[in-house]
């Protein structure tokens, strides 16, 4: 029935660009005798799902949504796909988002301008646009997604989804094509905060491929969803929520979602954000420098397509000014700036500190808060076209969600109301490092 629901709607929507369905049959089919016999791998054995396609999947294309990438097929699979085939989940497929995650619309795809199902004018958010979508339009019962900034949560918020950006370091990214290490981290898109839970009971924990992966015990997630949260101290910043600066119909639902919170006995902490003047320029800053870093492996020769050229300087230039895009040319540039010699201490340097600063400040809010509450996006989403003149405005989109990239710790986008335009909104809550739990209670208790 999802196969027939991603032909029904996926013309309308694009969010799949390779569809492993004869796959996808053939492993639904050993789900579903497994089934019968009483026999299943886990509560995930048979459910369908999508994945992200800068997430290896053996034999599979993986393209970042990149030119460059248009024909890699990888050799291996990334842990999480390995887990989730453990698992029994279903592969549908891969899916549409911004080329190497760069963006929050998903209008940097080299293939598609993916919609967002509730409003096919509007974009679905960026850059797991297309996972959210999937969700969202009923194409996928989960999906996995990345953020490194707030590429999980967003498109969440924009398309009335749960998604949940976990501890850096809870799931292992051997097998993510890697955007901005020290930030990236893979997490689950779901209906609910219950689906979610129960996605990250199987990719969670520490794997030996990936250096970064923490040694903690995986605590059962679904455990959390238990009613409740009496005494709960819930960190508010209301300066935030001012409808001079931010969308009127956020500021009215968030507020709400806040009342609630106070109706089920959690109680009302009131905490200072200093840090969003600095928190976009900081993550602009370290996650392009990154990124140059990163990106230099794709010159033609080892991954992906190659364009001619006389000599392999030729080669390596025109398969990189062919095979990318705007956006990734002009991340590659500000982060070859910023961490060229002379200008190092300038901006990347200093970029550090702040961060460590921001740390700080989040240290000593977690020492109050059990969570925190945010709006997860300033507005609601907006109309395809409308930012992709002015890059400002749309790396503005992400002023709530980087910082919990920049400080490490995990945060979910869960549905909270309508715009007057009958579009979503998202919450974001937000709690210390492997603190999910923390999140999953909230979320259950308030959704
Ligand atoms: N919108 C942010 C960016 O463009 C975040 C992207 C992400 O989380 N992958 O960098």
């Amino acid at each position: 029935s999802y196969i027939d629901r991603i032909e029904a709607v996926d013309t309308k929507l694009d969010a799949f660009l390779t569809k492993t369905f004869d796959l996808a049959k053939k492993n639904a089919k050993e789900s579903e005798e497994r089934i019968l016999k009483g026999e299943t791998l886990s509560v995930l054995d048979g459910i369908p799902y999508a994945l992200k396609d800068n997430m290896c999947t053996k034999d599979i294309r993986t393209t970042c949504s990149s030119k460059l990438l248009d024909n890699f097929i990888p050799p291996y699979s990334a842990t999480v796909y390995k887990k989730l085939q453990k698992s029994g989940a279903v592969l549908l497929g891969k899916v549409d988002m911004d080329e190497f995650a760069m963006g929050s619309s998903n209008e940097n795809s080299a293939y598609h301008i993916v919609k967002n199902p509730w409003d096919t004018s509007r974009v679905p958010g960026g850059s797991s646009g297309a996972c959210a979508v999937s969700v969202s339009a009923g194409e996928a019962a989960f999906s996995l997604g990345s953020d490194t900034g707030g590429s999980i949560r967003t498109p969440a918020a924009f398309c009335g989804v749960t998604g949940l950006k976990p501890t850096y370091g809870r799931v292992s990214r051997y097998g993510l094509v890697a955007f901005a290490s020290s930030l990236d981290q893979i997490g689950p898109f779901g209906k609910d905060i219950k689906d979610v839970a129960s996605v990250l009971n199987v990719i969670a924990g520490h794997d030996e491929n990936d250096s970064t992966s923490m040694k903690v015990d995986v605590p059962d997630y679904t455990s959390f969803l238990s009613e409740d949260i009496k005494g709960m101290k819930v960190g508010v910043d209301y300066a935030l929520l001012d409808e001079n600066k931010i969308d009127k119909d956020v500021v009215y639902n968030i507020r709400k979602a806040i009342d609630k919170f106070k109706e089920m006995g959690a109680e009302i902490v009131d905490i200072s954000f200093d840090c969003f003047d600095y928190a976009i320029p900081v993550y602009y800053l370290i996650s392009s420098s990154e990124a140059s870093s990163n990106l230099s492996r794709f010159d033609g020769i080892r991954y992906g397509v190659r364009e001619e050229g006389e000599t392999l300087e030729d080669i390596i230039i025109n398969s990189r000014t062919k095979g990318f895009g705007e956006e990734v040319k002009r991340r590659i540039l500000l982060g070859t700036y910023a961490l060229s010699a002379g200008y190092y201490d300038m901006y990347y340097n200093k970029a550090l500190k702040v961060r460590k600063l921001i740390k700080d400040l989040y240290n000593d809010i977690f020492k109050k808060c059990d969570i925190v509450l945010t709006p997860t996006t300033p507005g609601e989403a907006f109309k395809i076209g409308e930012k992709t003149t002015d890059q400002t405005q749309m790396y503005l989109a992400d002023i709530f969600t980087v910082t919990a990239n920049l400080v490490g710790i995990p945060a979910a986008s869960i549905p909270c109301g309508m715009s007057e335009n009958g579009m979503p909104i998202g919450l974001q809550i937000s709690a210390n490092v492997f603190d999910e739990g923390k999140i999953i209670k909230a979320a259950y208790n308030y959704q």
